[in-house]
């Protein structure tokens, strides 16, 4: 099939470009003789050429489903072709999003250029001119899933073929997978915005203030920006901007008392009842994530620091309210997710 080896050639450049995807997130689909074939919870698209990482679901029972609002659909595991499915894993969790796009390839990432826009209160108006020329819609924040999924098709018009997603990321979808790459590079392109420079702490000073604790400084030198440049901690350190970050960060940042070590910070948050932080930002000096850190906690540190060199100062933040952290940590097909081996 020449369209899906073209599809996972495309998943395998976005996934391997932290500026579109971080760990496992984003996800990609082709629709095919009533079938759509989708990223597996929990896979990485930058593997999508190394491994078998798509899902076949049956399209039309999927959307009937969301048309009566099924909560099947929350997984929707139920609607895996169990004929064809060799990875026995579950579709991604965003599968519904792709679901609701009736075009044949929908790619959808968490594009740091659309994330640094969408997490601003009034984002819909400053991508207005941005995106002029582009058959686009604006989706309010609700979780992935059903609720998601719900406000998408609320806001479909037949033509539409880009989604910015507050607090969330980009989706784009075409007929053909060229069509979807040239589409995506060009929102990208037009999204895109100069950064503030990364800076980086000196390492044996950092390396000394993780001493005897279960933290070291991230080996990113780019991460230690959040701790380095008083505008990115001002605006990150707000809350919670998407919902990747509380998946594999917890609630927004953890930051110490100036001159304070990270493994002391630790334990005056634990004190509090919070549990153990996975990011403690030093400011100042550096940023320190827990020494048996994830690669998604790597990556996800470095998509926080991606975006908060974007924000300026008085960037109006819109960031994820309790209720809205509460629905994702508890969610089933984000547990599911969680409980995965990381890649
Ligand atoms: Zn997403």
């Amino acid at each position: 099939m020449r369209e899906m080896s073209a599809l996972k050639a495309l998943s395998a450049r976005v996934g391997a470009d932290p500026l579109l995807v971080q760990a496992a997130g984003g996800n990609t689909s082709l629709k095919q003789d009533g079938v759509m074939w989708i990223k597996a919870s929990g896979t990485w698209l930058q593997h999508a050429l190394a491994r078998d990482i798509f899902v076949p679901v049956a399209l039309d029972p999927l959307l009937a489903a969301l048309g009566r609002d099924d909560p099947a659909c929350e997984t929707c595991a139920d609607f895996v072709r169990g004929d064809l499915n060799s990875l026995g894993l579950r579709p991604s969790i965003e599968t519904t999003v792709h679901a609701s796009l009736a075009q044949r390839i929908v790619v959808h990432v968490h594009c740091i250029a659309t994330i640094s826009l969408a997490v601003r209160a009034d984002a819909e108006a400053i991508l207005a001119p941005m995106l002029a020329g582009f058959r686009w819609a604006f989706v309010p924040y609700h979780r992935p899933g059903l609720p998601l999924a719900r406000e998408i098709r609320k806001r479909l018009k037949p033509d539409t073929d880009v989604l910015i997603l507050c607090n969330h990321g980009l989706v784009v979808a075409a007929e053909t997978v060229a069509e979807a790459e040239e589409l995506l590079d060009r929102v990208v392109k037009a999204l895109t915005r100069p950064a503030r420079p990364m800076r980086a702490g000196p390492e044996p000073r950092l390396a000394s203030l993780a001493q005897g604790s279960a933290y070291v400084p991230s080996p990113d030198p780019g991460v230690h920006s959040l701790a380095l440049d008083p505008v990115s901690l001002a605006q990150a350190r707000k809350g919670t901007l998407y919902p990747d970050h509380i998946v594999f960060l917890g609630a927004g940042i953890a930051v110490a008392e100036p001159g304070e070590a990270p493994g002391t910070a630790a334990r005056r948050i634990g004190l509090t009842g919070r549990p153990e932080p996975k990011l403690i930002v030093v400011p100042g000096e550096g940023v320190f994530l827990p020494q048996d850190a994830t690669p998604a906690i790597h990556a996800m540190a470095r998509c926080l620091a991606d975006v908060a060199v974007r924000l300026a100062a008085d960037d109006p933040i819109r960031i994820l309210t309790r209720e809205d952290e509460l629905a994702l940590v508890n969610w089933d097909a984000e547990k599911y997710r969680q409980s995965l081996p990381t890649a």
